[in-house]
């Protein structure tokens, strides 16, 4: 990840700009607001060398003080377990760099095209299919993207973009608005997507200003959220994601499958339903990719299938996400594949 404070723009401080520069990035910090005991501090300020700890302070109070087993703490505490690396891990399990079609631009799939548009989070997530990726080769001034622009100008099959990083809403709405506006003057381009965490993490990124961006322009607006677990959609995070909802985006939520975080029936099924009353569409289900420092948060695909089983028969249809994997050079995510029920 790169440094967050080059998207930070002195003037005009805004409240989840003033979010991001008070997070939490020291382990010790993080410990001691939570009150967990000594024993994890070693391996805390280890793992947060291999990849830095990083977590918004309106997310920190979702948690459970006192529990290092809390479900939201799961997905941001450094932990020893993160050195150990199997042999079928590696560090771009998901093909990213033999996707590349110009700095910043990768393409794996037909008719969509996806732009790293920058490196920054607003959290580390330690399970991170891209705690590895090399974003220092990607453009960061507007002009560095104009191969990008090139490729997607004289490619009329590229019908949907998606805005995605690390956190496209780490870009201040001035930059965002200058991406958009260039991408309405493609002609070919129908829908804008926006694969985010922010709404979930750091709520007050939702302002009026980048409602107004996202759905004022031709492009259709779809915005990808990302949440685990049910706790983390409370409060000010409902708020934010209702307002994308009314303000006429589609919203969808994609979920990791991740031990002991949200590997049972009931946490999947609360998230689910929660994301629902929302109006935030469960899309996909991720089986974790295998990169190096996560193989403790992964679940077995057999055990990933049952809970898809047991969620069936609790829930509406349109309730339940697609659970997927990745396989560098498929031509889409794979489903994992349940066999039927017996009648
Ligand atoms: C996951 C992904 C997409 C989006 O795939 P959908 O199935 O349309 O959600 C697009 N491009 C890349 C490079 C991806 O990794
Ligand atoms: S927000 Fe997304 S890209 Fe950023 S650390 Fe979390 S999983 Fe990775």
């Amino acid at each position: 990840m790169t440094v967050i404070e080059s998207t930070i723009q002195p003037a005009a401080t805004e409240s989840w700009q003033r979010g991001l520069a008070t997070a939490v990035r020291d382990p010790d910090e993080l410990l001691d607001l939570l009150q967990l005991s000594d024993e994890w501090r070693e391996p805390a300020r280890r793992a947060a060398q291999l990849f830095p700890l990083m977590v918004p302070r309106s997310f920190l109070e979702r948690m459970e003080v006192g529990n290092p087993y809390d479900p939201l703490l799961l997905q941001v505490l450094p932990l020893g377990a993160e050195e150990i690396v199997p042999d079928d891990y590696s560090l771009d399990a998901v093909g990213d760099q033999d996707a590349k079609r110009a700095p910043g631009l990768l393409q794996k799939y037909a008719g969509r095209a996806l732009m790293i548009a920058t490196g920054a989070c607003a959290v580390h997530c330690r399970y991170c299919f891209r705690r590895h990726y090399a974003y220092g080769e990607d453009p960061k001034r507007l002009v560095d993207w104009e191969p990008a622009f090139q490729v997607l100008r004289k490619d009329d099959s590229i019908h949907e973009l998606i805005l995605s990083g690390g956190d496209p809403l780490m870009l201040t709405d001035r930059r965002l608005g200058e991406l958009c506006a260039l991408l309405q003057t493609i002609p070919h381009l129908r829908r804008l997507r926006v694969h985010t965490r922010l709404p979930i993490v750091l709520p007050e990124r939702v302002t009026p200003q980048l409602l107004e961006l996202l759905t004022a322009g031709p492009l259709t607006p779809i915005v990808v959220v990302h949440s685990n677990h049910p706790r983390e959609l409370s409060g000010s995070c409902s708020d934010a994601l209702r307002q994308l909802v009314r303000a006429g985006c589609t919203v969808l939520n994609q979920a990791v499958l991740l031990r002991g975080i949200n590997d049972d029936a009931d946490t999947l099924a609360e998230l689910c339903e929660k994301l629902v009353d929302l109006g935030v569409m469960p899309y996909y289900l991720h089986q974790l990719d295998r990169v190096i420092g996560t193989a403790h948060f992964e679940v077995a695909e057999a055990r990933g299938l049952e809970l898809i089983a047991a969620l069936r028969p609790r829930l509406p249809g349109y309730a339940i996400p697609q659970f997927v994997r990745e396989i560098a050079g498929a031509p889409h995510k794979v489903p994992i594949s349940e066999a039927p029920p017996n009648p």
